[in-house]
């Protein structure tokens, strides 16, 4: 209840207030100040009231101001309180009960307290109420410590219900008082199935001596934190547990915090299997293996390194040592290996070669330095050294075998060179004295006919026959030694234009065999047209040529391209090859058939061979006796 009036129409200024309780007593206003309680009194027939001094101090009022008229003093009651007072007095009024009513006062300064108050109604003998008196007394302090109360433990609650750690509340022996909500997304147990349960019912046997030994110790007044142990999911499988946990003297209770580490322990054990591994591998490896820091400490290495220092510089090095000023070695050797140790620590990544002077057995090393980044800052260094040794002598006698290869490939080079030239020269000049024979031969027959007996006739006609012969041979030999050496460069061709170049110098023969020539697609190419011509006339010839005679010749011509090449085919239906010969027939002079049988010098597919392999290509025949061949060639893009 607020019963209190306007500051500024009672103000200190004011004259002493005539009605004081008269039972204002000093005593009376020492307890009421020690209870912060102020008593009042409510003539009901005057509507006067009257309060203690302690009364004002409540409502902040100058106690010695004037009384205010009750119906002022009820404004300083909240006004989303006064209907509930207003409801409370009414009802005291009317039934004689006593009143009780906790209500909020708005103070001259704007400020909030709650008081409560009782009161009792007083009547004549009529039984007509005259006067309402009671007591009220300021209870803000109490309500702000149950407000604070309130809020701490809605930020508990809260903090229970949102933490992804485990709180638990546990008493002394142990059992949950109270769990986090995390509880059952961690431990698959709800909230209230762990309430009662303790720590024994979920510790993972292997974990429970420490665990107890752990409580022990909170118990008696120690905080732990970073103690781990196990505790089973409801669902039996296991959780790791990193706990913090302290006791609250008073209440004996165990306030506990636990972290899920399941997968940080995991990981950590996976890693562990790692390093074990790599380890296993590095120890493995024949190389020497090493990492140093920034002051060329040793940070790790493998078995080979140790036991190289130890073989070699007789030095039990383990890690911590210094690589360079914890060493009694030439002042020059630790030199070397300090500049190659600062190019890798600013950043560079290496290797060096080295001639092994310090080692007995000699030969050499590579060695290769790799700086370890952290955060962009080389905080290492690794270096690892190879024997290459026996690289080293095979580069070596590489080297040495392909300068020889080098000077033989000259000399090859120069003896083709002097032997296209032989052959050119030598077609060349027999050419002449072959003509002489020929016209003279020719000669001899016109002149001499008529005293020339048959035999003679048959010898002159042998003799120019072979003459003729010989001519071709010169002939295909002078277009075998010139294939190369033209001067001519590639140009895009049209094979088919080339083929039909082809036909048209052999219409005559195609004619006279009563050929079919079937021409399929074929491509543009980049190429010595005159020998690419060349290459499907003698193909062609051959065609026509290698036949039964029982049918007439047909030739099928047809080429594709691919990603890196041009392939073109010639087939024919004529004699075909045995298996055995296919590889023969393209080497120069290799004939298959007697002269009388198939006439030609045994040149023509060398010729072909040649033209392919000058436009880096490859040429095969596939053929069935009998039935006919396929040639095939290639040339590149
Ligand atoms: P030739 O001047 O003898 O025709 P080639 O070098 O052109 O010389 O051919 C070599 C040999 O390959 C021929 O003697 C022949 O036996 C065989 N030959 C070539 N083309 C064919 C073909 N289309 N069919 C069957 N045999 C062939």
């Amino acid at each position: 209840m607020g019963i209190g009036h306007k500051p500024k129409e009672y103000s200190a200024a004011d004259s002493p207030p005539p009605n004081r309780l008269n039972s204002d007593s000093d005593l009376l206003r020492r307890i009421e100040s020690l209870g912060n309680i102020g008593h009042w009194e409510l003539d009901l027939a005057t509507g006067q009231s009257t309060w203690s001094e302690q009364m004002y101090r409540i409502l902040g009022l100058n106690p010695n101001g004037a009384t205010p008229p009750i119906d002022l003093a009820l404004e300083l009651i909240h006004p989303d309180d006064r209907k509930q007072v207003d409801d409370a007095m009414q009802k005291a009024l009317e039934s004689g009960d006593l009143l009780k009513i906790e209500n909020r006062v708005v103070l001259p300064d704007g400020s909030i307290r709650h008081l409560i108050s009782e009161g009792m109604v007083d009547r004549n003998s009529a039984g007509l109420a005259i006067r309402l008196f009671g007591i009220s007394r300021d209870i803000s302090q109490e309500k702000q410590k149950e407000e604070n109360l309130q809020k701490s433990n809605l930020y508990l609650e809260n903090i229970f219900n949102t933490t992804q750690d485990l709180i638990f509340l546990a008493d002394e022996n142990g059992a949950f008082l109270k769990a986090s909500k995390s509880c059952e997304k961690i431990l698959g147990y709800s909230q209230s199935e762990l309430k009662g349960k303790s720590f024994r019912d979920l510790v993972h046997p292997d974990d429970f001596e420490a665990t107890v030994e752990s409580r022990k110790k909170i118990m008696s007044g120690d905080s732990s934190s970073d103690f781990q142990n196990r505790y089973f999911k409801k669902d039996g499988s296991v959780v790791y547990l990193n706990w913090s946990a302290t006791l609250d003297e008073t209440s004996k209770t165990v306030f506990a915090v636990a972290r899920d580490i399941t997968q940080l322990v995991r990981t950590e054990a996976a890693l562990k299997a790692d390093r074990q591994k790599l380890s296993i591998v590095l120890d493995a490896s024949p190389e020497t293996i090493w990492a140093l820091d920034r002051d060329y400490r040793l940070v790790t290495a493998n078995t080979e390194f140790l036991r190289a220092m130890k073989d070699v510089f007789n030095w039990v090095v383990s890690p911590g040592d210094n690589l360079v000023f914890g060493i009694d070695l030439p002042a020059e050797f630790i030199q070397e290996w300090k500049v190659w140790y600062d190019r890798a620590l600013a950043g560079e990544t290496f290797s060096i070669v080295r001639k092994v002077t310090i080692m007995e057995k000699g030969g050499y090393m590579e060695v290769s330095f790799k700086p370890i980044f952290e955060a962009g800052e080389v905080v290492a260094i690794c270096c690892y050294s190879m024997d290459i040794t026996h690289r080293k002598t095979y580069e070596e006698s590489l080297k040495k075998l392909n300068v020889e290869l080098a000077e033989s490939n000259r000399g090859l080079e120069i003896s083709n060179k002097e032997l296209e030239q032989f052959a050119y020269v030598a077609s060349h000049d027999l050419q002449e004295p072959l003509r002489m024979i020929t016209s003279f031969l020719g000669l001899i027959k016109l002149k001499y006919s008529h005293v020339l007996d048959e035999k003679g006739l048959q010898y002159i006609h042998y003799s120019v026959d072979g003459a003729k012969r010989m001519r071709d041979i010169i002939l295909d030999l002078l277009e075998f030694s010139r294939i190369g050496t033209q001067p001519e460069s590639k140009q895009v061709a049209n094979t088919a234009d080339l083929v039909q170049e082809v036909l048209l110098l052999n219409k005559k023969l195609i004619r006279d065999k009563n050929a079919l020539i079937h021409i399929g697609p074929l491509p543009n190419i980049n190429c010595h047209s005159s020998t690419i011509v060349q290459l499907f006339q003698n193909l062609i010839n051959n065609g026509l040529k290698y036949q039964t005679g029982e049918s007439s010749p047909e030739i099928w011509i047809e080429g594709k391209e691919s990603e890196t090449e041009w392939e073109f085919s010639v087939r024919d239906n004529g004699i075909g090859i045995e298996s055995e010969f296919i590889e023969k027939i393209f080497v120069i002079f290799q004939r298959l058939h007697h002269k009388e049988q198939y006439s030609g010098s045994g040149i023509g597919l060398a010729i072909c061979k040649k033209i392919v392999e000058f436009h880096g290509g490859r040429i095969w025949v596939n053929s069935v006796p009998g039935q006919g061949s396929t040639f095939c060639f290639t040339v590149k893009k």
